[in-house]
């Protein structure tokens, strides 16, 4: 019989598991749906008026073989731009080149201040040799040292995640900087390469021209070409079930366009956030519904400001750690691809992260443009003269914060999820797993063969394998 597989969510984790399925087994049906009008998830282009900025500008980048076998495949040589990194970081009114260079924090702190730091982070470095971190803040206490602890990483923090850090998994060091050992931050803070000669930061990276939905339109248009169908416009909703696990689920639009629909499936792939997903399991998880509702994502509100002047500055990405300055990092699409604003414009996107329930998420749009503006004129960034529009937009799943109990939580979810034969949930949102792009696909690959690996509950051989995703890191 021919064998029907619903996959929920059109990001890039959705797409190449569709892809992959459909290559694996031609006769299979494929349908992914996707709650949104366009295709993409975190990986979408986000139209401004006469401008477009990817949702955090998003660097192609990947140090996993078959991914990088991939790549090729979907992004036309002529349109992976080469795009040299320039960076900067944003403290006590000035602005340091990031990762930072020796002669200019000496340059401008002085030998007594920079002894101060270097002081206390031998310190730090020789704690760590007697205890294991506990915490995010103890490995950035043994990587940097208790007074650079306090002065950049404890704001920063606190800022982008939302959290203290003392309340955050050693984790986030171990994913961003690399699997290891917390030396890695300090590595990448001087651009230094890890002792298998990979990089800790990215010099030059990879930028598809026109943005990364670049990417997202290939993987779509392979799972057409294979014969596969794609709903956007539908938000899955419920699921019916019945002996063998779920047998259907519902749909419901969420644009004009769209009706609802029901969709007879024998299995499920879900990308989508995984507290949605077993929310809409309900009963059936039973701890994993409550371990699934202590598990929280941070949000993002992205601010783009229009500017009359050509460019605002030649850095792809600008580092703010400070708390009294609302966005966490500032960039210019433009300096990832000059075709993304007119010739004598430019568009500024700012970063600011909210808890969903915040004060600052609660903020009416208007309220927040205003903050942003203020600030980053503040910060000397541009006049207030310059300013031609505003655009907001909304990330409400941007960052899955890595609680001290985060990986507990995850594993009751996985562990009830397990039982459900059919259902197999993958992706960023999916996994909880801060990720970037290629993990994301690499992981819906997998999925893929996981469904059609003859197992007699697919779920229980993916829940039991999710060690592989371990090794992932992102390299900044
Ligand atoms: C600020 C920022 C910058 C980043 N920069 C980079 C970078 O430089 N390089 C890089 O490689 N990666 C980067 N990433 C990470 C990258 O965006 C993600 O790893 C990747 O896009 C995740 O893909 P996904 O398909 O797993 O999840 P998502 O893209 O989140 O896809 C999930 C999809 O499910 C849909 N959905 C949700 N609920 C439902 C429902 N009920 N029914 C149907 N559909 C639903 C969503 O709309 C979404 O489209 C960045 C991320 C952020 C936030």
């Amino acid at each position: 019989m021919k064998k029907t597989i619903l996959v929920l969510g059109g990001g890039v984790a959705g797409l190449a598991c569709a892809a992959r399925l459909l290559e694996l087994e031609p006769t299979c049906e494929v349908t992914v749906i996707e709650a949104d009008t366009q295709l993409g998830g975190l990986a979408s282009l986000w139209r401004c008026g006469e401008f477009a900025a990817d949702l955090g500008p998003h660097r192609v980048y990947t140090e996993l073989p078959e991914i990088a076998t991939l790549l090729p495949e979907l992004i036309a040589a002529e349109d992976a731009l080469q795009v040299e990194r320039r960076s900067q970081l944003y403290l006590d009114g000035h602005y340091y080149t990031y990762p930072v260079r020796a002669g200019e924090i000496l340059r401008v702190m002085g030998p007594f201040k920079l002894g101060y730091y270097g002081t206390s982070a031998i310190w730090g470095q020789i704690r760590s040799l007697v205890g294991r971190p506990l915490s995010y803040a103890d490995a950035m206490r043994q990587a940097f040292g208790d007074a650079l602890y306090r002065k950049l990483i404890e704001p920063y923090t606190r800022k982008v995640w939302k959290t203290p850090p003392e309340q955050l998994s050693e984790d986030i060091a171990r994913v961003r900087v690399s699997a290891g050992n917390t030396n890695k931050v300090v590595q990448r803070l001087l651009r230094r390469k890890d002792k298998q000669s990979r990089p800790t930061a990215l010099d030059r990276f990879t930028y598809i021209r026109g943005g990364v939905e670049g990417l997202v339109h290939a993987l779509e248009n392979r799972v057409l070409e294979r014969g596969g169908s794609i709903e956007t416009g539908l938000r899955a909703l419920a699921f019916e079930s019945g002996g063998s696990g779920v047998t259907a689920v519902c749909a419901e639009a969420s644009t004009e366009e769209s009706s609802d629909s029901f969709f007879e499936t024998d299995v499920v792939v879900s990308t989508i956030p995984v507290t949605d997903l077993s929310a809409m399991l309900g009963s059936k998880l039973d701890e994993g519904v409550l371990a699934a509702k202590q598990l929280e994502y941070v949000g993002m509100v992205l601010v783009g400001v229009a500017l009359a002047k050509r460019q605002m500055s030649p850095n792809t990405w600008i580092y703010f750690p400070e708390e009294h300055i609302v966005f966490n990092r500032a960039y210019e699409p433009k300096n990832f691809d000059p075709g993304m604003a007119p010739a004598d414009r430019t568009l500024v996107v700012f970063e600011v992260t909210a808890r969903l329930n915040s004060g600052l998420w609660r903020k009416t749009d208007s309220e927040l443009r205003e903050l942003v503006v203020h600030d980053a004129v503040e910060a000397g960034l541009f006049t207030r003269d310059e300013v031609v529009e505003t655009f907001t937009k909304r990330l409400s799943h941007a960052y899955p914060i890595y609680t001290r109990n985060y990986r507990q939580l995850l594993s009751a979810v996985c562990q009830a999820l397990g039982q459900i034969p059919n259902v197999i949930t993958t992706g960023r949102q999916g996994l909880f797993n801060h990720n970037n792009m290629d993990h994301s696909m690499l992981m819906g690959i997998r999925a893929a063969e996981c469904v059609v690996g003859n197992y007699p509950s697919p779920a229980q051989a993916w829940y039991a394998s999710l060690d592989q995703f371990a090794h992932f890191r992102i390299v900044d």
